[in-house]
C-alpha cells in the first residue's frame, strides 16, 4: 500500500511538473505538497524500529504541507479578489465619468438628482446651475479641435475645484456642463455661479499654463427646486432656458431662473 501510495504521489508530482512547469506560487505549493507526502511515507516505512516517532515526524511534514496549500490558496484568492476589485472600481468610474474631463457624465448627473428627491421632500433645496461655453466654436475654427478640448479640460478643473465634495459636477453636452448643489439656495447657488463665471473670465493663457489659447466666457443658469411638484427634467430644462436668457443677454453673465 505504501509503495502505490508513493507511486500515486511521484505521478501527481510529475504531472505538476510537466503540465505546470511550475508557473506560479501556488503550483509550487502543490508541488511542496506531494513532496511532503512522499518524504512522510519514505519516513513511516523506514522508521518501523521507531515507530511512535516516525509517526509524529510524518504527521509533522504533512500538517506543514496541507497548512502552507492552504496559504498560498488564501493569498491566491485575496490577489486575485484584490485585482477583480480595482477592475471593478475602475470600470465603475469609467461608466459614471467622461472621459475627456473626467467629470460625471450627463446619465449620472440624472440618476444622482433622482437620488437626491427625498432630501428636497424633506426641505432641502437642490440648486441645478446649466452651463455652456461663449463662441466655443470659434476657439474650435481658430486653434483647432485639440485646443478646444483642452479648453474643455480646464474648465471642467475650474467647475470641479468650485464645488464641495458632495455636490456633483457633470458634462452633460459637448462644452456643456452642469452642477448639482445640495442643500444651496437660489441666492447662494447664484454666488457660487458668479464666482464660477469671474474665475473663468479672468484666466489667460500664461495663468492657465497654457490650457487657454485666449481668454473664455460662460453662460450660467440657475435653477432651485425647493418641493417635489417638478420633475428632474423640468428643473434641468429651467436652468437650461435660464443659460440661454444669459446667451441672449449678451453672454458672460449668470441668469437665475424665475
Ligand atoms: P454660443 O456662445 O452660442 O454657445 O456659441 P458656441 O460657438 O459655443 O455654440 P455651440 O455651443 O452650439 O457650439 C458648440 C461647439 O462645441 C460645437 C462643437 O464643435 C464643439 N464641441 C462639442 N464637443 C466638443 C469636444 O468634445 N471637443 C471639442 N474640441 N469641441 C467640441
Ligand atoms: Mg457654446
Ligand atoms: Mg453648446
Amino acid at each position: 500500500i505504501s509503495w502505490s501510495l508513493i507511486c500515486i504521489w511521484i505521478l501527481a508530482l510529475l504531472i505538476i511538473l510537466l503540465i505546470t512547469q511550475l508557473r506560479n506560487i501556488f503550483w509550487y505549493s502543490g508541488a511542496f505538497f506531494c513532496s511532503c507526502y512522499i518524504f512522510t511515507l519514505f519516513v513511516l516505512m523506514t522508521g518501523q524500529d521507531t515507530a511512535s516517532y516516525s509517526w509524529y515526524q510524518a504527521r509533522l511534514f504533512e500538517t506543514i504541507s496541507t497548512l502552507f496549500l492552504i496559504f498560498v490558496l488564501f493569498c491566491d484568492v485575496f490577489t486575485l479578489y484584490r485585482q477583480s476589485n480595482t477592475k471593478y472600481l475602475n470600470s465603475y468610474q469609467n461608466s459614471i465619468r467622461d472621459p475627456l474631463t473626467r467629470l460625471y457624465n450627463r446619465s449620472y448627473f440624472y440618476d444622482s438628482f433622482t437620488a437626491l428627491l427625498p432630501a428636497i421632500a424633506s426641505g432641502h433645496p437642490v440648486s441645478v446651475i446649466v452651463s455652456d461655453l461663449d463662441h466655443f466654436k470659434r476657439i474650435n475654427d481658430k486653434y483647432g479641435h485639440l485646443q478646444g478640448d483642452k479648453v474643455i479640460q480646464f474648465v471642467s478643473k475650474v467647475l470641479q475645484d468650485s464645488v464641495r465634495q458632495n455636490d456633483i459636477a457633470a458634462r452633460i453636452g459637448g462644452e456643456e456642463f452642469a452642477l448639482l448643489l445640495v442643500n444651496t439656495s437660489p441666492e447662494v447657488a447664484q454666488s457660487v455661479a458668479e464666482r464660477i463665471r469671474l474665475a473663468i473670465s479672468q484666466h489667460d493663457t500664461e495663468s492657465s499654463l497654457n490650457q487657454l489659447p485666449e481668454p473664455i466666457t460662460i453662460s450660467m443658469g440657475v435653477f432651485t427646486a425647493i418641493d417635489l411638484s417638478i420633475s428632474v427634467e423640468e428643473c434641468v430644462r429651467r436652468a437650461d432656458e435660464a443659460m440661454y436668457r444669459a446667451k441672449s443677454a449678451g453672454r458672460n453673465r449668470v441668469v437665475v431662473w424665475e
